[in-house]
């Protein structure tokens, strides 16, 4: 079985496509909310939020 998994994203809740080779820490987008969504775990498929780039690192 090669087919592509469908995963919900855990930002908006809608289904996100992946392929059938996707590995842990794989970052994928959204395509519904352009959400960042790093592959956390491959068994069972688990996304989540991917560390925002843009996120301001001093403070
Ligand atoms: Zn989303």
């Amino acid at each position: 079985m090669t087919a592509a998994t469908i995963v919900k994203c855990p930002e908006c809740g809608g289904d996100v496509e992946l392929g059938a080779g996707v590995m842990v820490a794989e970052i994928v987008d959204c395509g519904i909310c352009s959400s960042g969504l790093e592959v956390v775990s491959v068994d069972p498929l688990i996304l989540a939020l991917a560390p925002d780039a843009e996120e301001d690192w001093g403070e």
